[in-house]
This record gives C-alpha cells, sequence and structure tokens, in this order.
C-alpha cells in the first residue's frame, strides 16, 4: 500500500473543549493542543483535517474574540458560541451534535480548557482506540492538585452515587475519547438533565482507561464555585438513582411503625391512668414527624419537577454562532 492510500484511511480526530470566560487559560492551552494535533498528523496517526472546536458557554469575557482569532490564524481550530450560559454538559452535547451532522470527526476527545487533565494523555487515547476501545476514559490518579475541600467532596460524592446506585468510573470526569459508534449511541440520549459520566459506562462498546496526573488549573479561576458543584452533584444523584425515594418510602413506614407502638404505649399508660405529664414527647414527635413529612414532600417534588422539566422538551441550549471549515 502506498502511503497517499494509506492517508485516505487515517481517521479525524477533533478535540472538544467547553470554556466559559476562559480567557486567561485559552492562550496557553490553545497552542498546546493545537501541537498535539500537528504531532499526531505527522506520525500519521490521524487525518490531516483533523482539528479543535472550542465551544463558548456563553463567556462574557474575551473568550469568544479569542476564538476567532485563533481561527483565523488556523482553520482547523473551530468555534461554536452559546446564546447564553448552558452549562458544561450542555457545551459538550453541542459540540459532539455539531461535529457529527457536520461530519468534522470520526472520533473525538473532550478535554477541559484549562488543561487540569494532561493532554499528553491524549496520545495514548488515540493509541487504546486504534487498538479497539470504542471509548476511553481519562481517569487521574492524584487529586494533590485539588484543594482539601475539592477532594473530600468529590469522595464523598462518589461514594454516594456508588451507595445509590449509580455506576461511574471513578475519579473520571469529562477527559474521554468516543468513538464515532459511541458518540452517534450517545447522541440518541435526549434528556434534559444530563450527566454525561453517568451515560457514557451505559452506552456498552469496548472500553479502556488511560491513567494520568492531575495538574492545577493552568490561570484563571474554577468556573464551579461550591453552589454550581452542589447542583451539578445533586443533578448526578436523581438523574440516575430513585433510591432516595425509596429512602423516604422506608423512613415513612419505619415512622408508621413507630407510631403504632406508640398507639399501644399510649393507650396501656391511659389505662393505667399515667396520662398527664407527656408534653415534650408530643412536641418532639410533631417536629420530628412534621419535618419527616416535608422532607419527603420536598423530595418527591424534585423528581416531579425533573419530570416538569423533561416533557417540556426544551433545546438544551441555543446556538449563536458558529465558525467551521
Ligand atoms: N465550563 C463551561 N460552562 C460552565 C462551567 C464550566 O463550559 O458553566 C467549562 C470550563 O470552561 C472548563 C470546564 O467546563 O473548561 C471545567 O470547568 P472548571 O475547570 O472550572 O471546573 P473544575 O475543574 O474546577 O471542576
Ligand atoms: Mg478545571
Amino acid at each position: 500500500m502506498t502511503k497517499n492510500s494509506l492517508t485516505q484511511f487515517l481517521q479525524k480526530l477533533m478535540i472538544l473543549i467547553p470554556a466559559y470566560n476562559e480567557q486567561e487559560v485559552l492562550p496557553e492551552s490553545l497552542p498546546i493542543l493545537q501541537k498535539i494535533i500537528q504531532q499526531l498528523i505527522d506520525r500519521r496517526l490521524i487525518a490531516s483535517d483533523s482539528g479543535l472546536m472550542i465551544v463558548s458557554d456563553g463567556s462574557t469575557d474575551q473568550t469568544w474574540s479569542l476564538i476567532e482569532q485563533a481561527h483565523e490564524a488556523d482553520a482547523r481550530v473551530m468555534g461554536v458560541k452559546f446564546s447564553r450560559n448552558f452549562g458544561h454538559q450542555n457545551a459538550l452535547i453541542a459540540g459532539l451534535t455539531v461535529m457529527s451532522k457536520q461530519q468534522l470527526a470520526d472520533f473525538v476527545i473532550s478535554i477541559d480548557a484549562d488543561l487540569q487533565d494532561d493532554p499528553q494523555a491524549i496520545f495514548q487515547m488515540v493509541e487504546q482506540y486504534q487498538a479497539g476501545s470504542e471509548v476511553v476514559f481519562g481517569v487521574r490518579n492524584n487529586r494533590d492538585s485539588d484543594s482539601w475541600f475539592k477532594r473530600v467532596s468529590a469522595e464523598a460524592f462518589y461514594s454516594l452515587l456508588g451507595r445509590l446506585g449509580v455506576h461511574l468510573v471513578p475519579e473520571h470526569a469529562d477527559f474521554r475519547l468516543l468513538g464515532p459508534k459511541a458518540i452517534t449511541a450517545f447522541l440518541q440520549y435526549q434528556e434534559e438533565n444530563m450527566f454525561i459520566r453517568g451515560i457514557i459506562p451505559l452506552l456498552g462498546f469496548n472500553s479502556s482507561r488511560v491513567y494520568y496526573a492531575r495538574h492545577k488549573r493552568l490561570a484563571g479561576k474554577s468556573k464551579y464555585p461550591l453552589f454550581k458543584m452542589l447542583s451539578f452533584a445533586w443533578d448526578g444523584v436523581t438523574s440516575f438513582s430513585i433510591a432516595p425515594l425509596r429512602l423516604v418510602l422506608s423512613l415513612g413506614v419505619g415512622f408508621a411503625l413507630f407510631g403504632f407502638v406508640m398507639l399501644i404505649y399510649t393507650l396501656v399508660a391511659k389505662l393505667r391512668g399515667v396520662t398527664a405529664a407527656g408534653w415534650s414527647s408530643l412536641m418532639i414527635s410533631i417536629w420530628i414527624v412534621g419535618g419527616c413529612q416535608m422532607m419527603a414532600i420536598g423530595l418527591t417534588g424534585e423528581y416531579i419537577g425533573k419530570i416538569f422539566s423533561e416533557v417540556k422538551h426544551r433545546p438544551r441550549y441555543t446556538i449563536e454562532k458558529k465558525l467551521l471549515k
């Protein structure tokens, strides 16, 4: 086979980067990723029309104009601009959707703009893909660069999810490679409250893992402040598990049984004529049971709220502009 006919079979890789107010980081991370693409092309591992796509998730800083400049200078850099902030997960979905509709890529690697995930692991990911993995998970083997709080809260979150029956790949976030079959399968998941890292293991296919050390953010601040992180975690729980509802149900059963015991106790006490004092136990039960009822209603409401937002079938994002080839 000649070199030319070989190049025909090389597959197109796109690196997908969600970016929300990343002006401090992009000037550093883009050249690194562009270089990796070039190296892969030079080694004849991927097609020469491979490239990068950055999805600006409603950034209000210079992020979009940096993308425009990068696109001017190198047509391999493509961009999608959201009309407002729709969230990291939706930015990833939009990128995959555009790439698949416009046939921009055979396989895609997603990576955060701050390059906390080691971009050098991309080489191994491509290798694993070519060896037959349809999905390659990037897994970090340490969290030394994260703050104590982030580390502890993330660990608690993963162990809680595991106990609730949501099985994630531990220490894997959104640094992953998806092959063409996995992308097609993934895009069939149309739910609005997407927790992508929970969906990917559900797709099936041959998968493998690539390990790397997680670095500190190149620059700028985390775009996941505490509140956003908690709401992301809550989405993770309620999109995949009805265990909290079951817990409430069993709590209810427990309380009802306890109430029954109390009923007998009260009757016996009444018959024995010692019923005057009882104010404190009454007060306590009213508060505890009342609290539990409210909790149960609130929790049920959470799920109904999810159903409400799913049945509306609103679009998950709105694209304002695209810079493609
Ligand atoms: N991000 C996004 N939209 C958001 C929040 C974050 O597109 O609403 C992007 C962000 O630009 C980055 C990635 O998601 O590329 C991960 O965010 P970040 O690094 O701030 O999260 P952390 O690593 O602190 O969990
Ligand atoms: Mg980060």
